[in-house]
Formats: C-alpha cells, structure tokens, sequence
C-alpha cells in the first residue's frame, strides 16, 4: 500500500528554516522524504546538518525577505537544482511588541512587509511554477493572532489576520487548478519569537494556565502537521487553519 504521507521526491521551500519552527517543519519534511530549499538572512547550518543526515538534498538560498528583490531568485534557484518546486512554506516572520498608542510606522512596516507582503509575493511566484508542474502545495505560517486580537502586537496581528484571509483567497483561486492552500496556526511555541514572552513571569505563567496540554509547544510539534499538508494525504484540504496550539483555541 502507497503511504500517502510520503513526501520522496518532492521538493520543499522553507522560509526561515535556520531556526525554531522553520526548522521543526523542514527537519520533518525531510524526515518524510522531501529535499529542502532553505531561504533565509542566516545561515542554516544546523538544519542544513539535520536533513543532509537523514539522506536528503538541500540548498540554502541567502535572502532577506523585508523586500521583494529575492521572490524570483528563489524560484530560480530551486527549478536551477531541482528542476520543481512542489511545496511552499512561508514561515519566516518576525514581531514588534509596543502599545497601540505608540506603535510606530518602522514597526509596522518591518513586520508586515515580511510575515504579510513577501508570503503573499512568494505564494506567487510559487503558484505559477506550481500551475506549470500542474499542482502543488502551500503551508502558510499563521499563529493564534489570526484568530484573536492580542496585545501591544498591533502589526502582527494584523499581519497574522491578512495571512489567514489570504489562505483562504488562494485557496478559492488555486484549488481547481492542483494547488492546496492551508496554514499551520501555532499556538504558543519555545523559539526566540516568543522569548520576551517568556521571560515575563506574570504573562508566561498566565499563558501556561490557558494551555490544556499544560506545556509551551515545541518546533517538532508542528511537524506532523506540515508532513499532513505537505502530502497528498491532504488533496481535499482547502483554505483551511490547522491549529497546533495544545488546545489553546479550545478554551
Ligand atoms: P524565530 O525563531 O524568531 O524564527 C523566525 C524566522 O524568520 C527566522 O528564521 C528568521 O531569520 C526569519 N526571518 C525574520 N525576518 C526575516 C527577514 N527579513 N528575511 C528572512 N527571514 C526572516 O521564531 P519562530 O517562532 O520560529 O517563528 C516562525 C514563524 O512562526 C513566524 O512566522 C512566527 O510569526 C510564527 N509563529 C510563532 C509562534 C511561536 O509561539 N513561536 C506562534 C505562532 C506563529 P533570522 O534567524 O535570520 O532572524
């Protein structure tokens, strides 16, 4: 019997791979058979050292995502030593934490323009490789912040909801022709996005009350769920957000 979950032969886009939940989803793509195109401002050694391990190829693609300059060389680079692209993973991001009062246009741009414009960007010229190879699969990076407001995250929130609308926008466009559009929305994870969260006794403390599985999550437990929509054992999965959040959501 065929593994629907087997991912041999594809080919994986991961933004932010060198790190934290990009490199919990690459790790586990590779693990699933994929070989990894890493796109990031860093570079990827230990991720690089991880799939390499596990037998499969990888490329690394210097690229700073607060422009749009390196969308198309990305494309390139990946068709150039792969020849495909079938599988997108906008996960890089970042977050500016001030009061909504005294948000500043720097701090709403430097995240917006990376975690919302470059996803959508990169989706795009993804898509039309993808339309071209006749099908493909695009993992956008959402977050708990897709759903609910926040606090003193003015430009992530907003950023995180626009990337929820725009799944679920890609998916009415691309579904018919062979493209599955889906998020992954990551409840509260140990990485060094949520760092000054967790070095706030008052808020980490809080925020762990509210988590049923009564723990932060972990990069590798995004995994099986990237594996989920990264395979065809989600070909009839569409616009949809997974949350990953340790049953956050549920309370
Ligand atoms: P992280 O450890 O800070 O990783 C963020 C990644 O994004 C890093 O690889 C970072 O590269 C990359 N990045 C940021 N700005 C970039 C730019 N201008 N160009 C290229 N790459 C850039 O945090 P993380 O928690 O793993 O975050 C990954 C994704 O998950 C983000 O979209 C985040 O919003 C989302 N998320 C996280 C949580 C959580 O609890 N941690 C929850 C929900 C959603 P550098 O290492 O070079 O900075």
């Amino acid at each position: 019997m065929t593994n629907p979950f087997d991912l041999t032969g594809r080919v994986a886009v991961v933004t932010g791979a060198n790190t934290g939940i990009g490199q919990g989803i690459a790790v586990a793509l590779a693990e699933a058979g994929a070989d990894i195109v890493a796109v990031g401002r860093t570079p990827p050694t230990q991720t690089q050292q991880a799939v390499t391990a596990l037998g499969r190829a990888f490329l690394s693609v210097e690229a700073d995502l607060g422009t749009l300059e390196p969308i198309a060389r990305i494309v390139e680079a990946t068709r150039a030593r792969f020849g495909r692209l079938d599988i997108l993973v906008n996960n890089a991001g970042l977050i500016r934490r001030a009061d909504a009062l005294d948000f500043t246009e720097a701090d709403w741009d430097t995240v917006v323009d990376v975690n919302l414009k470059s996803a959508f960007f990169l989706a795009q010229a993804a898509g039309r490789q993808m339309i071209n190879q006749g099908g493909g699969k695009i993992i956008n990076v959402a977050s708990m912040l897709s759903y609910q407001g926040g606090i003193r995250v003015a430009s992530y929130t907003a950023s995180k909801s626009g990337l929820a609308g725009l799944t679920r926008l890609l998916a009415n466009e691309w579904a018919a022709k062979g493209i599955n559009v889906n998020a992954i929305a990551p409840g509260y994870i140990e990485t060094n996005n949520t760092e000054a969260l967790r070095a706030d006794e008052g808020r980490s403390r809080d925020i762990l009350a509210r988590i049923p599985a009564g723990r932060w999550g972990r990069p590798s437990d995004l995994g099986g769920a990237a594996v989920f929509l990264a395979s065809s054992a989600s070909d009839y999965v569409h616009g949809t957000l997974l949350a990953v959040d340790g049953g956050w959501l549920a309370r």
